[in-house]
C-alpha cells in the first residue's frame, strides 16, 4: 500500500525531527556556565539551564 510504505520510509529516516539549535549567548541560571546553543527557543521570563543542570533537574522531581 502506498500509505504504508510512505509511513515506513519517513519513520526509517529518523524517529524524531531534527533539532534546530538556537544560537546565542546565555548563562546557566544554576552553575553559570556559558551557553551558546539551545535546542529550543529560550523563554525570556524563565531561567536557562545548561544541559547538565537540565538533566540534574529532570532527575529530580519535576516541579513547576
Ligand atoms: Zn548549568
Amino acid at each position: 500500500m502506498a500509505f504504508n510504505s510512505f509511513n515506513r520510509d519517513s519513520r526509517s529516516r529518523g524517529n524524531f525531527p531534527p533539532r534546530q539549535m538556537v544560537k546565542g549567548s546565555w548563562n546557566c541560571a544554576d552553575c553559570g556556565v556559558e551557553i551558546t546553543e539551545l535546542p529550543f527557543e529560550p523563554a525570556q521570563d524563565r531561567p536557562i539551564y545548561c544541559r547538565e543542570c537540565w538533566s540534574k533537574k529532570r532527575d529530580k522531581r519535576f516541579e513547576r
